[in-house]
């Protein structure tokens, strides 16, 4: 498992790595730009290349870039599809680059209108965007279901993923705090067990890629997005270890997005996760 943190590129793509080895992470998840304007940072070969330098000298194994929070490939405003599709593929592009592990992606919100319609829609323009870029792996992040939010359930990443093709490209992201809120009890070992067992009979584990680790303020089912600090929510620091030593998550990157730190993340999380992974890990050898 590559425990890691959500970090900011500011100053320069490196300086996320930096940033990463200084939280003492195994992984990292930038924005490739700002995630609240369309406009994307124009990146070229020297900042690839600084990038892949200093990756090279850290302990950092795994790279994801987030997209952007304004990208809506389901819209139903072509405008904004077009936008989104743009956006989408500089990310794709920039993962090539930096040869990420993917780009994770919310797959979109059908707003108040037809979800099957707003699930063809999102297929079409995530087809479009992997077609545009070379080999950087999309994954498509469970929701917490708010309001037109695709992607709440298996069912619906499974529809999404087929909507856009079907690609080896096309992969999964699984968040703590989603799946609560969403209506997984992923709180005991049982618990997270079943979820995973639905979770690959309706999409398949081998299309799970990566995990973000987030406690959430929502309870069970609230279908509410609200991350907490790790153990200040509803999974718990009980939640989180039962998440952390599960054995199907054990070669991906599990990166924390929300922290202690005034909602940023500490090395005191990195480390608390440890700790965790291994309470959890002695608790199931029982
Ligand atoms: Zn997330
Ligand atoms: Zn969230």
């Amino acid at each position: 498992m590559l425990i890691g943190a959500h970090v900011s590129p500011a100053g320069g793509l490196w300086k996320s790595v930096e940033r990463g080895v200084d939280l003492g992470a195994e992984s990292i998840q930038i924005f490739n730009q700002s995630p609240r304007m369309w406009k994307p940072t124009a990146y070229g070969e020297e900042d690839f290349a600084k990038f892949h330098e200093a990756l090279a000298a850290s302990p950092i194994r795994a790279v994801l870039i987030h997209a952007v929070y304004l990208v809506n490939c389901a819209s139903d405003d072509p405008e904004i599809r077009e936008k989104s599709l743009a956006s989408l593929t500089h990310s794709l592009r920039v993962g090539d680059a930096i040869g990420a592990t993917g780009v994770v992606l919310h797959p979109g919100s059908a707003k108040t209108g037809h979800v099957g319609e707003a699930i063809a829609r999102a297929g079409e323009v995530i087809a479009e965007a992997l077609a545009s870029s070379e080999r950087c792996a999309l994954h498509l992040e469970d929701t917490a279901g708010a309001g037109g939010t695709l992607g709440r359930s298996f069912e619906e990443l499974a529809a999404l993923i087929d909507a856009a093709g079907g690609s080896e490209r096309l992969g999964m992201c699984l968040d703590s705090c989603h799946l609560l809120a969403s209506g997984y009890d992923i709180r005991t070992v049982e618990g997270l067990d079943a979820t995973l067992k639905q979770c690959d009979r309706e999409v398949g584990l081998s299309r799970l890629h990566s995990i973000h680790l987030n406690d959430s303020l929502s309870t069970l089912g609230s279908n509410r997005d609200r991350h907490a600090p790790p153990g200040k929510g509803e999974l718990g620091l009980a939640g989180l270890a039962v998440f952390l030593s599960e054995p199907r998550f054990d070669d991906l990157p599990v990166v924390m997005e929300t922290g202690s730190d005034n909602n940023a993340i500490a090395a005191k999380d990195m480390a608390l996760a440890h700790e965790l992974r291994e309470r959890g890990q002695k608790e199931r050898a029982g």
